[in-house]
């Protein structure tokens, strides 16, 4: 049994709605199908979920509803009395997460409608704790009891429940996160998440002209490369599949023969010759370096550095050390307003000598499961960028050997995401 995610571009119109219904009747061992809502049809076309997010100040229904109906239309199938219902429950809403759950939920009863298939609402079943964090064993609980004898079945992806019954969405893209919940919740065979490209790439083709397609990836390469920015999957979504160990297919509904990447639990799964599997990056970093002489043998630095970051609830990205210095790689976001606070509470803190602050940072991340049984890797890196001038800024390797980090200043990014590409796969 298959559990399959149809993501927003595959849903943007009838005719790749048309796609989808061929696909999912294609094998009938797809049986239960997450839907995104309606993404964007051609590059300056907006997203339903967009539209929805802007409805508390636009209060503009009418474009939204017209996305469905065109697609309703052309399957000859009336969603206008629910298109009625939905329009009335959002002039009655100031919730964000509630509006934006519609483009999702509309979605889910359209192609229900469509399919001939029974409509099965997420809320209600995935559930979250009044802190909003996900309840994984219980939303599984749910969704199997509610699932199991259901033949064949369509759900929405990206929200759930508050135990006060408020919807809560996950953050953008999460339809994804979904699925893997539905996998998990059956202990499906495979979760296929059907997008718009043929798989993960090994770089960013914005950057890299062509790269390869990663043809098998495992869960912890995927984690690495999906948060460091190669979009095709949510970097959460594995945790659900991950205790099963259900594989993940990344396919492309517009190409639906072509095999797309096989993201698997066990690295053992995927032989390949590779050194390295993929490159990706993003932009937006900070680093700040704290100086104090002595600072390997004073007890507790580290923590009272860190308790700072608590305090202030900021989420560090690495924490390279040396021998007097200890470095903390945070977010722009996070040092945009603050930074003078920020400063003060670490040098009270720290006692530091010096505290320095250098921004405009890219972080690129090269991972590769096979990194940890070869040499020189590192060095064909470093050759790589030293090759094209660039200058490395922060280095960060974890004891997993799955992943070494580095950080060059933003204006290097691409230029440096290219050399180690071509460093690596010639
Ligand atoms: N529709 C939501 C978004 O645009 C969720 C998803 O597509 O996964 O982020």
């Amino acid at each position: 049994m298959k559990v399959c995610k149809f993501g927003g571009t595959s849903m943007a119109s009838a005719d790749s709605v048309r796609l989808v219904t061929d696909i999912i009747r294609q094998d009938e061992d797809r049986r239960y199908i997450v839907v995104s809502a309606p993404g964007k049809r051609f590059p300056a076309d907006v997203k339903v979920t967009d539209a929805l997010y802007a409805y508390g100040k636009s209060h503009d229904f009418e474009g939204i509803a017209k996305r469905y109906t065109d697609i309703a239309d052309a399957f000859g199938v009336d969603i206008a009395p629910l298109l009625q219902d939905v329009g009335t429950q959002l002039e009655g809403t100031s919730s964000r997460d509630f509006a934006a759950s519609r483009g999702e939920y509309l979605c889910a009863r359209m192609l229900a409608e469509i399919l001939g298939a029974e409509f099965v609402d997420a809320a209600g079943l995935i559930c979250f704790d009044e802190d909003g964090e996900l309840l994984l064993a219980e939303s599984c609980g749910r969704l199997f009891r509610r699932l199991s004898s259901t033949h064949i079945a369509v759900l929405p992806g990206f929200y759930g429940t508050l135990p006060d019954g408020n919807i809560k969405t996950f953050s953008r893209g999460g339809s994804d996160i979904t699925g893997a919940i539905v996998a998990a919740a059956l202990d499906a065979d495979l979760y296929e998440n059907w997008t718009d490209v043929d798989g993960f790439l090994s770089a960013d083709p914005r950057i890299v002209k062509d790269p390869c397609l990663i043809e098998r990836l495992s869960y912890k390469e995927l984690r690495e490369l999906a948060y460091m920015g190669a979009e095709v999957l949510h970097p959460e979504c594995i945790f659900p599949v991950r205790h099963a160990g259900i594989p993940i297919n990344v396919k492309n509904t517009f190409n639906p023969t072509h095999p797309g990447t096989m993201i698997v639990a066990d690295a053992a799964d995927c032989p390949s010759e590779r050194v390295v599997t993929g490159v990706a990056g993003k932009k937006g970093f900070t680093i700040i370096n704290i100086e104090k002489d002595m600072m390997n043998s004073e007890i507790g630095f580290a923590r009272r550095v860190l308790s700072v970051l608590e305090e202030e609830q900021i989420s560090f990205e690495h924490v390279p050390s040396g021998i007097d210095t200890l470095s903390i790689v945070i977010r722009d976001e996070y040092v945009e307003r603050r930074l003078p606070r920020l400063l003060l509470k670490l040098q009270n803190a720290s006692d530091a000598d010096n505290i320095e602050v250098h921004s405009g940072l890219a972080l690129i991340a090269t991972v590769g499961r096979n990194m940890a049984s070869r040499q020189g890797t590192a060095a064909a890196l470093f050759k790589s960028l030293a090759a094209r001038h660039i200058n490395v800024r922060m280095i960060d390797q974890g004891s997993s050997e799955l992943n070494i980090i580095i950080g060059v200043d933003t204006f290097d990014y691409e230029k440096a995401i290219t050399a180690i590409y071509h460093g690596f796969f010639k």
